[in-house]
């Protein structure tokens, strides 16, 4: 049970992958640590937002992190 649960987990992170459509910047992994200095693994999602924008002149659905966002990469559909 907790297997099958596991791996559709990761069938859902391969069809969802947090990564840029753009600069193709993806998640980092790190330590999470309690005060008692137990150590877990976490990680730091990229803040991703899907925006309409204009590709080669057509209007495309894509997954942009926010600086590529703010720093202009995307053009947005009016
Ligand atoms: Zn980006």
């Amino acid at each position: 049970m907790s297997h099958c649960l596991r791996l559709g987990a990761l069938l859902l992170l391969e069809v969802m992958a947090r990564v840029c459509d753009l600069c193709g910047k993806s998640p980092q992994f790190g330590h999470k640590i309690s005060h008692a200095h137990n150590v877990t693994n976490r990680r730091w999602n990229v803040n991703l937002q899907s925006v309409r924008a204009i590709i080669n002149g057509a209007h495309k659905r894509i997954r942009a992190c926010t600086s590529c966002i703010r720093s202009g990469k995307v053009q947005k559909v009016a």
